[in-house]
Parts: C-alpha cells; structure tokens; sequence
C-alpha cells in the first residue's frame, strides 16, 4: 500500500508569533558579541542568512499534542492511543512502544511481520508520524519568512530549585516578536480520523494550548497558525467533488482489515473547491482557506466516537 499514493494533503500554513517567540539555535553562543541564546538561522538562497522555524521543531510539538490527545482516549482496540516513543525498559516487551512491541512480536512468531502487520499494531500517534520500523505519513517543511521578522533582545535569569536564587544569569535570549513564517505541511495516504487530529493539533496552536520553541514557562511560544491555501490530490478513479476520501475508501475490505484502519471513510459535502486540475492519474483541488476550514470542522467531528 506504501508504493501507491492514493491521497495527498498539502496545507500551505503562516506562523506569526503573538508574543515573544525562540526557536533555540544549538548550544549556547561563546561569541560575546551575540546574544547567549540566538534564535536559529540558517543561508536561504533568495532570502540570505535568515531566522527560520526548522520543520522538525515544529512536527514534534504537533507530535507531541497529538499523543496527549490520544492518551486521553487511551482505547488500544482502535487508533485512540500513543505509545511511549521512548524505549521503556522496565516493562515487558508486549508492553513497550511500537517497535519494541513489534520485535516482541516478531521473536515470538519467528517471522518478520508485513508492512500491513506494522501498521496495524502501531498505536495512532505513530501511524501519523512513524517509529524506526514505520514511514510516517506527515511532513513539515522548514518555514521562511515572508515579511520582515521583527528580534529583540529579552532577559532572563534561571532560578536555582534547591536555594530560591539565581543559579544562572541574567542571559540574553533573541526572540521574535513580529512577521511571518510559512511553510508547508503534507500528509500523505491518510486515515481521515489523521485529518482531525492534525485539525485538531492547529487549533490549539491558534487557542495558545499548543506553545512552540523555548520557554513556555515565561509566557514565549504563542503563535497564530493561518492557512494561506490548501491542495488535495487524490487517484482520479471514483473522483467526486464533493467527496474526500481517506485510505479505507480506496483499498478493498481485506487490505483494510489487514491494515487495520478506521472509519470514516469519507467526509461528504464537503465545500467547492476553488480550482481542479486533473494531473493523469490524479485529480488537484486547491481550497481557499474558509473552505478548508469548513472541511477541518467536519474532520474534527469524525474524532468523535460513534459509540460502535
Ligand atoms: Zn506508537
């Protein structure tokens, strides 16, 4: 089922801090002349040396949303659950993260498992972003600025646990206060249920629930998170316009069992699109962003459990 693309999501998205934002560069500077914590930079061909979001940064606070949401379902019988992500050692293997449970799987059958099998016993947050025996189906560009980002130089001082006092301090933390990111996210051969929790995950952003980059605890972090357009591909063979539809409706009932996935298969009636380019085998809708957003509702309402 990897081999073939039956669907593909990409939202173009815009990241404006709302307040103080870092996006930590690694280590601590040892140039006097810069501030003790700069934010991360990076050579962009067009823009030159520039402050950016890395797209890993930002896929692991969505990742790490996602797992708490799912924790608070915690029903190992569906895709309502996260494992660990790190390797716990103290329990037994039949109970430890997905590829540990994966391997104890394997030990015991004396046979590699199919990637079918894989996914089938991999908990919801990793059939979204992957474990080391998984590809996950999310992707997250680096995002640039696309109006002049806006740093200044905020102070702090770290306060020692065990004495009340200033352990470490004053240091010169580089934040962004002003401007706009964008980059783009894709999602490729997903479960509709993935829509909603990624739905889910930028809501919060917008809802200040879901803070990025350093110093949460200091009020830093708040980011309006805006989608600018979004495109859907899918296999043009049973195309409708106002149908879309996740994996379980383009595989047949045995693979999907095999697979394990869940319903919906479909959101229906979901709104226009503003423009559709068929591209051979697959059919393009571009949304405008109201559209989108209409359609991020109706998948956030196929998170809600049916009772069945
Ligand atoms: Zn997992």
């Amino acid at each position: 089922m990897h081999k073939t693309r039956y669907n593909a999501l990409r939202l173009r998205l815009e990241i404006r801090p709302k307040g103080p934002l870092l996006i930590k560069a690694g280590g601590i500077s040892a140039n006097p002349a810069l501030p003790d914590m700069q934010f991360v930079r990076t050579y962009h061909p067009n823009l030159g040396e520039t402050v950016y979001i890395p797209g890993s940064s930002l896929k692991g606070v969505v990742r790490g949303f996602v797992e708490k949401a799912l924790r608070t379902w915690d029903d190992r019988t569906s895709w309502r659950w996260a494992c660990s992500t790190f390797e716990e050692k103290d329990k037994p293997p039949a109970e430890g993260n997905c590829p540990q449970r994966i391997k104890h799987m394997e030990n015991v059958e004396n046979r590699s498992l199919s990637t079918a099998e894989i996914y089938a016993n991999s908990c919801g947050a990793c059939r979204i972003f992957g474990h080391t025996r998984l590809r996950g189906r999310l992707s997250l560009t680096d995002f640039f600025p696309v109006e002049e980002v806006r740093t200044e130089i905020r102070y702090g001082v770290a306060i020692s646990r065990l004495t009340h006092a200033v352990a470490h301090g004053p240091f010169e933390m580089e934040v962004a206060v002003s401007g706009a990111f964008q980059g783009t996210l894709v999602l490729e051969n997903y479960e509709i249920w993935q829509l909603g929790l990624l739905t889910t995950a930028l809501e919060a952003m917008n809802l200040g629930m879901l803070k990025v980059g350093f110093g949460k605890n200091r009020g830093f972090g708040e980011v309006e998170a805006r989608i600018v357009e979004a495109q859907v591909d899918e296999i043009i063979a049973g195309y409708q316009k106002e149908r879309l539809r996740g994996l379980l409706a383009f595989v047949e009932d045995g693979k999907a069992r095999s697979y394990g996935l869940y319903p919906p298969a479909t959101l229906d009636a979901v709104p226009a699109p503003k423009a559709e380019v068929p591209l051979g085998l697959y059919m393009r809708r571009m949304y405008e962003a109201e559209a989108w957003s209409v359609m991020a509702g109706q998948a956030m309402q196929a998170l809600v459990p049916t009772g069945g």
